[in-house]
């Protein structure tokens, strides 16, 4: 009797686990703990690193206007835009599905499944619950190291960053940080959060390079955008505070990205945690 009981069981844990991962038709919710473990691979030699440059859209921006909310949510629907074609196309090479994320360009305080906004010193954020991005129309030109906002770059690479945190959840990549954040010591999680944050950077860079024919970088444009984003490092706090990586690494990798002509060069999960500090 034990022994036939047993043997349903056996059956019964097999069955759950041939479901995991997949929608169940009856509508039960998935057991999370039985989803396979995600392998290192899925960052480190992720396809996506294999579909070379990126292919330009010949993106055009409408200008922000100083103090006029709407002609920020423009520019940045419009910029959101650009984004879902290019990396759509990525997605379509390296021949992996591709959703665009939602976004929430938010002008009044609000709450969703990642928690409510704004928070103290977050202008924008991606929710993977829920493939959101989250930017605050006033809120992004507040934390933005006092550049105006005819620096165009300063906010589109604010964009183009939370669009890159959606790049990585489609490829599987913030899946596995987040698995491997969850059984990490502080000062490890801190630096798999680098190496998510840099290459978010990256990522971000890459897009306004391969875009810059018709998002031109002047000099000044770009001297803007580093000022911010240095302006953003954390060398000052605590070793397993550090989150985003020093203000030298923090631009060093928006270079990196801008610079680079594949999406290989953003690939913060194979060099040695020095270059992510
Ligand atoms: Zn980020």
């Amino acid at each position: 009797m034990a022994l036939a009981l047993g043997g349903v069981a056996a059956m019964l844990v097999i069955a759950a686990l041939a479901l995991a991962g997949f929608a169940d038709a009856e509508g039960v919710p998935l057991v999370r703990t039985q989803a396979p473990r995600i392998s290192q691979q899925v960052a480190t030699d992720n396809r996506l690193y294999a579909t070379g440059a990126l292919t330009p859209v010949r993106c055009r921006l409408p200008r922000i206007r100083e103090g006029e909310d709407e002609s920020m949510r423009r520019f940045m629907e419009t910029l959101s835009q650009c984004l879902d074609r290019v990396w759509a196309v990525q997605f379509g090479k390296a021949g992996m599905p591709f959703e665009p994320p939602q976004r929430v360009f938010w002008s009044e305080p609000g709450r969703g499944p990642c928690g409510s906004y704004p928070s103290p010193g977050t202008a924008a954020f991606y929710c993977p619950e829920n493939n959101t991005m989250y930017v605050g129309l006033r809120h992004i030109v507040e934390t933005a190291a006092g550049e105006p906002v005819s620096h165009y770059a300063v906010y589109a690479r604010v964009i183009a960053h939370e669009y890159g945190h959606h790049v990585q959840e489609r490829a599987g990549i913030l899946p596995y940080g987040h698995q491997q954040m969850s059984v990490s010591d502080p000062a490890v999680r801190a630096e798999i959060s680098r190496r998510i944050e840099l290459q978010a950077q990256c990522l971000a860079g890459l897009f306004l390079g391969a875009e810059r024919r018709t998002l031109p970088m002047t000099r000044a444009q770009y001297a803007a955008m580093m000022n911010d984003v240095r302006g953003r490092g954390d060398d000052r706090r605590p070793p397993e505070e550090r989150h985003h990586g020093t203000a030298r690494n923090y631009a060093g990798w928006v270079a990196k990205g801008y610079r680079g002509s594949a999406v290989s060069a953003c690939n913060t999960w194979t060099i040695p945690a020095a270059e992510v500090e």
